[in-house]
């Protein structure tokens, strides 16, 4: 086979409101109630964008988004593109115990599939948060039914990222049921 033809070129957008992000949030000490929302109008132009251009996307959609918007994401998925999950509250994973990461990702999940009727197998985490200390997680994504995960971002960043990560997909596998397996953009966990 062509070499080439093994390289797949993937986009991928995060769906959140302008005021999920953190150093948005620090900004106004977490004072969001009130606030204008855009993500309708700014998630439209760039679905606009990738119907002028034929190209097909990933959408990380935060499932606080999804609740309270279920027909931009059913537009989402109308148009075929993929709808994965980008968590429900835009809490690093760094900041949560295994439990209540658990708890966002499920509620998310279910919030997603229960609007497009499809299942969600990707996952990225708020801020790429899920480094070497964070690899708990990919035991509680797999058994919570996801299939890959996009949470590791291969460069040096003052506060997300591991630069040492692959830049290609890798499997993580997990010894307690060896058929399951998760796949993880810069992650060997
Ligand atoms: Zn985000």
């Amino acid at each position: 086979m062509n070499a080439k033809a093994d390289i797949l070129n993937a986009l991928s957008i995060d769906v959140e409101e302008y005021f999920h992000a953190r150093v948005f949030q620090e900004g106004i000490g977490g004072a969001v109630a009130g606030l204008e929302s855009r993500v309708e109008m700014s998630t439209d132009r760039v679905l606009a964008l990738l119907a002028a251009g034929g190209a097909k996307a990933t959408f990380f959609v935060l499932g606080q988004v999804a609740a309270a918007h279920p027909g931009l994401v059913r537009r989402i998925a109308e148009q075929h593109h993929e709808i994965a999950c980008h968590g429900d509250g835009h809490e690093l994973v760094s900041r949560q115990t295994p439990d209540e990461f658990r708890t966002d990702v499920r509620r998310a999940k279910a919030v997603l599939e229960d609007v497009t009727g499809k299942p969600v197998i990707g996952y990225r985490a708020p801020n790429f948060s899920i480094g070497r200390a964070q690899a708990w997680a990919y035991d509680i994504l797999l058994s919570e039914g996801f299939r890959y995960d996009s949470s590791t971002y291969p460069i040096l960043h003052d506060s997300y990222g591991d630069h040492t990560a692959s830049r290609f997909p890798v499997e993580v596998w997990r010894h307690a049921d060896q058929k399951r397996r998760g796949r993880s953009p810069g992650s060997s966990a």
